[in-house]
């Protein structure tokens, strides 16, 4: 597709375009001391929050609404940062406007729905808005870029994308899978649009934010979404993905950002072993959910007067697992070596019941 994109306004020459604060605006407090210890490190060039606030469920913090801009406006005028927020309907956009916001972005719940895109793209046809739209929630490149368009259409110039990543059916080691052709093939349909990788949302915790940030650098993204917020783990949205702003600037002064390939292929090895201390950890949690259905199983063993060890059963087990393994490159008596300790363990805990 011919778009003929000026640059974001935003973005400099040669330069990585960060974007970080907090995910949702909580205090006026909060916004400021965020913005100021962001502002501090040198290394951003954009402050975020959410004001508004689209949640998957009803009863997560929906956003502070109106009163944030209040709070990132005196952010923006104390730190001289612009500020950016998302924007899911029209009011949203008039209102960022009228608060004076240099940055809108529309968000994966948004533009999945191009009745909404639309409305967004009339208010503010006209404007001089710099605009980012995140991809949306399902892996669908058309949609995108139909949320692209629409802005595109409606006069809007200063666009670019956000790649969040994708929602997923059953378990990954992501919140929300890259699928980093996706963003690829939109690099290709529109060579002119720039992108912005969000390692947050990608990941949904912080161990897996600079291998993220590290690949988007890597496949030449024009700039980064970090979340970072003050005390991170009482976040009222977000909480396990955000970062302070200190481990923010160890993040970007690690990350090297405007330098050269190699420096960003050094640490390799201890982002890799990042990436196995997390999936240890969720195999350590299933482990220890399983054995606790195992408990519940012998509780019902007993009041059934069933025998604990049932051979069927387990060999059932073992051949569907042993077949699953080979599936995913695992030999056979490995996976029987693992899974015979697993159901000892697991016998274990039905006779302590
Ligand atoms: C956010 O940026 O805080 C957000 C809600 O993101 P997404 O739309 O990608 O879920
Ligand atoms: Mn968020």
């Amino acid at each position: 597709m011919e778009l003929n994109l000026e640059k974001l306004k935003l973005t400099k020459k040669n330069k990585k375009l960060i974007i970080s604060g907090p995910c949702s605006a909580e205090s006026e407090e909060q916004v400021l001391n965020t913005a100021l210890q962001l502002a501090e490190t040198g290394q951003v060039d954009v402050l975020r929050a959410g004001i508004w606030k689209p949640r998957t469920r009803p009863n997560s913090f929906e956003g502070i609404g109106t009163i944030g801009l209040n709070w990132m406006q005196k952010a923006k005028a104390v730190t001289g940062l612009p500020i950016a927020v998302e924007i899911a309907n029209a009011k949203h956009a008039e209102e960022a406007l009228k608060y004076g916001v240099d940055l809108l972005w529309i968000g994966a719940r948004t533009t999945v729905n191009p009745f909404a895109v639309q409305e967004i793209a009339d208010a503010l046809r006209g404007t001089e808005a710099n605009v980012l739209v995140k991809n949306p929630i399902n892996p669908d490149l058309e949609l995108w870029i139909g949320g692209i368009e629409r802005i595109y259409k409606a006069g809007i110039r200063n666009l670019g994308a956000i790649h969040r990543g994708f929602s997923k059916f059953g378990n990954s080691i992501y919140r929300n899978i890259p699928l980093w052709q996706i963003a690829q093939e939109l690099k290709e349909r529109i060579p002119d649009l720039p992108i912005i990788g969000d390692p947050s949302h990608m990941a949904g915790n912080r161990e897996l934010i600079k291998p993220i940030s590290k690949k988007s650098l890597e496949l030449d993204y024009d700039g980064l979404m970090i979340e970072s917020h003050i005390n991170p783990d009482n976040a009222w949205s977000d909480a396990k993905q955000q970062i302070t702003p200190k481990t923010l600037s160890q993040l970007l002064t690690s990350l090297d950002i405007n330098r050269n390939e190699e420096k960003i292929q050094e640490d390799e090895l201890t982002d890799l072993r990042q990436q196995i201390n997390h999936i240890d950890e969720e195999l350590i949690e299933l482990i220890s959910n399983r054995m606790k259905v195992a408990a519940s199983i012998g509780h019902y063993k007993k009041q059934n007067n069933l025998n604990v060890v049932q051979n069927d059963r387990w060999h059932e087990v073992l051949d569907r697992v042993i077949k699953r393994g080979e599936k995913g490159g695992l030999r056979k008596d490995f996976v029987e070596k693992y899974l015979t300790i697993i159901h000892e363990e697991s016998i274990n805990h039905q006779v302590q019941v």
